[in-house]
């Protein structure tokens, strides 16, 4: 498996030890996510399901940023505490991703809020080692203290400008490259603040992700991931917080997604072509179409320029595959071995390329209805496993087989399409002892418990 790695910025070979540990920032719970953020959620979804796929045991942590400027600020204006407000959101994100067919199996979600004592913990660290200084209205890391600050991002320290690391410019650090870990307490945050070192306040959005993921992965983490703007200021910072203290690479791989387009333009609520997953269901599509454009409409490193055309389109597509499921579970054929599920593994091996790999579905979809002949019930087993990085296709008869039988049927099936006859009888009866009784027409093997 191959990834690129926005470290190196090259394709670099998958290696790891063991389970792969993964950690994403996750949204900032102040509004319902809109569909740019679950693009890159849903990028992450696949790399996931991938590595699960490949068998690759998976250790995923997402936060919530349910503590930062926006959060207060608009918790004040509904005159909500902080807490019932993000709550609020975090609620329908999760919502979301479960309509969406998210696999969450191996995620955990850390909430900021309840990580305070190890962000202030790490803060002390970094001042103590020299890499932090407070002064005035915060505390800050000291960006010429470490002298791989920027290179990830390729900064100019030299000419950074006001602002660059994502600081407003009321803040009173010492160089304008230097971000905020702690910011102190003004009357405008209300009553959302906590006790420190440096008097009451709030951790900056970079200290909380650096903290969080230290306190995850003692050890280290194999892939980063985020949407691409993540990468300058936010992941610079949250690896200079690590890396200055630890001397070990933050994460070994660092894996970001494009953004996604409207119309070819930054969507955006001030021109009107800012869409919510709700908007699109308001629009009459459904979660199903919903994600398997977001997730198969571009490579997560190209930029997918969202259409309300497009997404019809791609409604169409779905519906084409879903006819060829349910003609080839009802009328099975019998017919040369097509190797659908080695191409599509090949293209999902070069860096996740799951519009390649979708390109080697509808091959064969336009090939069966170009009147090709192939065995179907190998293709409808292969797609099966599929499914378990696709997460969207339908399939319309239901197993009457447990795990077991499920497992010798399937390989009585690869061993009819290779035709070793002795293996296929052989495995009809083992299934046999099993209750289980096969037998096979024409057209199809029909199945029977006894
Ligand atoms: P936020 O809720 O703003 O903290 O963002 C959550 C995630 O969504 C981050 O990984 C962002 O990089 C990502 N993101 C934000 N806008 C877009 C977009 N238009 N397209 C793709 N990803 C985005
Ligand atoms: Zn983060």
């Amino acid at each position: 498996m191959k990834f690129y790695n926005s470290l190196s910025k090259n394709l670099e070979v998958f290696i790891t030890d063991n389970t792969v540990k993964i950690y994403s920032c996750g949204p900032t719970v102040y509004d319902y996510a809109h569909i740019g953020n679950m693009r890159t959620f849903l990028f992450e979804d696949l790399l996931i399901r991938t590595l699960k796929y490949f068998s690759y045991p998976v250790k995923h942590v997402r936060n919530l940023t349910d503590i930062d400027d926006k959060t207060i600020n608009k918790s004040q204006e509904q005159k909500t505490s902080l807490k019932d407000f993000t709550e609020k959101y975090a609620k329908e994100f999760f919502k979301d991703l479960a309509q969406l067919n998210f696999d969450e199996t191996s995620t955990t979600y850390l909430r900021a809020t309840e990580y305070i004592d190890p962000m202030i913990n790490l803060i002390e660290e970094l001042i103590e080692k020299s890499f932090a200084y407070d002064k005035g209205d915060g505390v800050y890391f000291k960006t010429s203290s470490f002298k791989e600050y920027g290179n990830f991002a390729g900064l100019d320290l030299e000419n950074l400008q006001e602002g660059a690391a994502g600081v407003e410019g009321d803040y009173q650090k010492e160089d304008f490259g230097d971000f905020v870990l702690w910011k102190k307490y003004k009357e405008s945050d209300g009553d959302v603040f906590w006790d420190s070192p440096w008097g009451k306040g709030r951790p900056g959005w970079h200290t909380e992700c650096a903290a969080m993921v230290r306190n995850s992965f003692l050890e280290g983490l194999d892939i980063h991931t985020g949407g691409i703007d993540l990468l300058f200021p936010h992941h610079t910072n949250e690896k200079a917080h690590c890396e200055c203290l630890s001397h070990q690479p933050m994460a070994t791989y660092w894996l970001h997604a494009t953004h996604l387009l409207v119309d070819n333009k930054k969507m955006s609520k001030s021109l009107g072509n800012f869409y919510t997953i709700r908007d699109l269901l308001d629009k009459g599509f459904d979660h199903r179409n919903i994600r398997f454009y977001l997730q198969t409409g571009a490579h997560y490193r190209s930029p997918l320029n969202f259409t309300l055309e497009g997404l019809k389109g791609t409604t169409s597509a779905l519906k084409r595959l879903d006819n060829f499921i349910y003609e080839i579970s009802e009328t099975p054929q019998e017919g040369d071995r097509y190797f659908l599920k080695e191409k599509f593994d090949n293209a999902l091996q070069e860096d996740l390329n799951i519009s390649a790999a979708m390109g080697e579905i509808f091959s064969l979809v336009n090939a069966y209805y170009g009147g090709k002949i192939f065995d179907t019930n190998a293709i409808l087993l292969e797609l099966k496993e599929i499914d378990k990085v696709l997460g969207v296709l339908k399939f319309p008869k239901e197993n009457i087989l447990d795990e077991e039988t499920q497992k010798l049927f399937d390989l009585r099936v690869i061993a009819r399409a290779e035709k070793n006859w002795a293996e296929s009888d052989r495995l009809r009866d083992e299934l046999l002892t099993h209750g289980v009784e096969v037998r096979d027409t024409k057209d199809a093997t029909n199945i029977r418990k006894l």
